[in-house]
């Protein structure tokens, strides 16, 4: 394969500029010509497409963002827009696409591989971590750590006043990011859409916490089952407590990406167009206990993810 493309697509994710990075300078590697597309699907629909060259990709490996910008576009969802987008990957003459971005994307990627051939490698860009065949996506350490240095600075502050914070984080459907930023912040509650929840035992848990010394309660609650607004005005209802509801919000989406994902970027990035140089399309990369992994893309995007019930015993056990 001689001239390979790439696109952020999706939510965008710290790390997807260092994979950008990997990507770029790999096929670069491999004597290939690298095209990056603008603006996801919608930038191949309308043709919006760069090349890149060794220093196109310079100083973006510590940026949050994507250099590529990104965008979701239902018009890759018909006929009409593939169509565009293969007939742009074929004026360029684009043999192989590189996609980096959650289920979405990946599902826009099975489609030019099912429909039309186009050899495709997805990359797992998102910070929800809601991928069931990868343990960890791109962006989703950099996004706890976010959470956790918002929750550690909120922790000051409630200890001080004795209050409650209910603290709303992202992740969509999935309570990953809740279950590993409560877990790591020390948060007495999660509640994630994987795990119904019962007001009145989370009250009954402040309580005994409160009569065994603590001075403060962290809550931290996944978008996917309620607002931390709506959220701290039922809590409020049960407990005299004073209980104060922060979100997040978009600031989990952005930073400097931290170690561990710039390491999944670069191996994530250079895995992706080892098989591209190999005539190997088709494939998702990704994390397995440790290993980069690879698997086939329709049976990847149709993996049911499992939440993880063991650690979220563990948090009962040692957060009281
Ligand atoms: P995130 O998890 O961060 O939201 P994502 O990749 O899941 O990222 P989506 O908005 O679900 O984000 O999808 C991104 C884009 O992928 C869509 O806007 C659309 O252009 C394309 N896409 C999604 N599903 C399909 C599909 N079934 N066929 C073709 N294209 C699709």
């Amino acid at each position: 394969m001689k001239k390979i493309g790439l696109l952020t697509s999706g939510g965008d994710a710290p790390g997807m500029n260092a994979a950008i990075r990997a990507v770029v300078r790999s096929g670069l590697y491999f004597g290939m010509e690298v095209y990056g597309i603008e603006r996801g699907y919608a930038g191949l629909i309308e043709d919006n497409v760069v090349s890149m060259e060794m220093r196109s990709v310079s100083n973006i490996v510590q940026f949050g963002g994507t250099k590529l910008r990104t965008a979701r576009c239902m018009e890759m969802l018909t006929k009409e827009g593939k169509d565009k987008a293969v007939a742009t990957l074929e004026k360029h003459g684009i043999e192989g696409l590189v996609v980096i971005g959650g289920d979405g994307s990946f599902r826009g990627a099975r489609a030019l591989t099912e429909e039309y051939g186009v050899p495709t490698i997805g990359i797992p860009g998102t910070i929800d971590n809601d991928l069931a065949y990868t343990d960890y996506t791109l962006g989703f350490d950099t996004a706890v750590n976010t959470c956790l240095d918002i929750i550690n600075k909120l922790r000051d502050t409630m200890t001080s006043h004795e209050r409650v914070s209910v603290v709303e984080v992202m992740g969509r459907h999935c309570g990953d990011i809740a279950l590993y930023s409560g877990i790591a912040s020390g948060a007495e509650i999660i509640v994630v859409p994987e795990i119904k929840f019962d007001m009145e035992e989370i009250v009954a848990k402040i309580n005994s916490s409160r009569a065994n010394g603590k001075h403060s309660n962290i809550i931290v609650v996944a978008e996917g089952v309620m607002g931390a607004d709506e959220f701290g005005k039922k809590l409020q209802e049960l407990t005299p407590y004073s209980v104060r509801p922060t979100c997040i919000g978009h600031v989990q989406r952005g930073g400097s990406p931290t170690m561990a994902d710039r390491m999944l970027a670069a191996q994530f990035g250079n895995k992706a167009v080892r098989l591209l140089n190999e005539g190997i399309g088709n494939r998702v990369v990704g994390i397995r206990d440790n290993k980069i992994i690879e698997m086939d893309i329709i049976e990847a995007v149709s993996m049911k993810k499992e939440f993880n019930y063991e650690l979220y015993e563990t948090l009962q056990m040692i957060s009281m």
